[in-house]
């Protein structure tokens, strides 16, 4: 079986987003890049399932600019196979990434698609699901646990009540949950031989998927600043200001 592992080149998720002045946007000028955590997850449980017996080949894709080279390198160094670039300076919409992502899928026919539940950039937790729905196959989202079985998954949920297990036919779509696993570090090696692997580069009109923007941004602020608090010198201080608030 091949799994496709989608990978984005997000803002690092240790940086302070600092919003442009014109609130147009998040500044990304100077600001430190990388995967997105929960496709590191993604590429992690891909290479599991390769070293299990359970995959055969795993094909890294990343929609963005010429830097997402870089990110694409990293999934080729923690154990990927092969990787493809579809270039563009746009930025590209959960819908516009999906259709891309179905034309790959028809193009390699991969057993499945795993990916992250969503990029730490825009939050928007839509791409998995609507591939799913583009390719008219399963979906097993927020996975925190994946076995393989013949020619199903069983993806185990994490969801609001707590753990649900679902059982899918392949091929299928399955995004990540945080605590799927711990993905490794690419060992020195590992890099240099990752430089030597196949990174094909393409475009999206390649796929014929316009990339335009459906949706406007009109304004991007900095959450409100939070009121410092008031410290209290005893209980009885703390109850009567909660009496006084009403709330106790
Ligand atoms: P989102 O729906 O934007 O929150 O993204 C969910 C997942 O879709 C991510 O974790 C990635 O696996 C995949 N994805 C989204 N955008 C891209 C992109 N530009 N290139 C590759 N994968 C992407």
């Amino acid at each position: 079986m091949k799994i496709l592992v989608p990978v984005k080149r997000v803002i690092d998720y240790n940086v302070r987003p600092r919003v442009k002045p014109d609130g147009s946007g998040v500044d990304l000028a100077n600001v430190k890049m990388s995967m997105n955590p929960f496709d590191e997850i993604a590429v992690e449980e891909a290479i599991r399932l390769k070293e299990k017996g359970a995959a055969a080949e795993i094909v890294a894709v990343s929609i963005g600019p010429v830097k997402a080279q870089e990110t694409l390198r990293t999934a080729l160094a923690m154990g990927a196979d092969r990787a493809i670039l579809v270039q563009t300076d746009d930025e590209v919409e959960p819908l516009a990434v999906a259709k891309i992502l179905k034309a790959i899928v028809d193009e390699e026919q991969p057993g499945m698609v795993l990916m992250g539940k969503q990029a730490i950039d825009d939050d928007s937790n839509q791409t998995g699901q609507m591939l799913a729905a583009l390719w008219g196959r399963p979906q097993g989202t927020f996975a925190s646990k994946v076995e393989v079985s013949g020619d199903s998954v069983n993806v185990t949920r994490e969801v609001d009540g707590g753990l649900e297990t679902v059982s899918l036919k392949l091929p299928a779509v399955v995004t990540t949950d945080l605590r799927l696993n711990e993905p490794r570090y690419a060992s020195l090696p590992n890099i240099m031989k990752a430089k030597s692997k196949l990174l094909t580069v393409k475009a999206p009109a390649d796929y014929g998927v316009d990339t335009a923007p459906r949706l406007k941004v009109t304004n991007v602020s900095e959450p409100p600043v939070r009121q410092a608090g008031v410290k209290v010198g005893s209980v009885d201080e703390l109850v009567s200001k909660l009496k006084a608030l009403g709330v106790a």
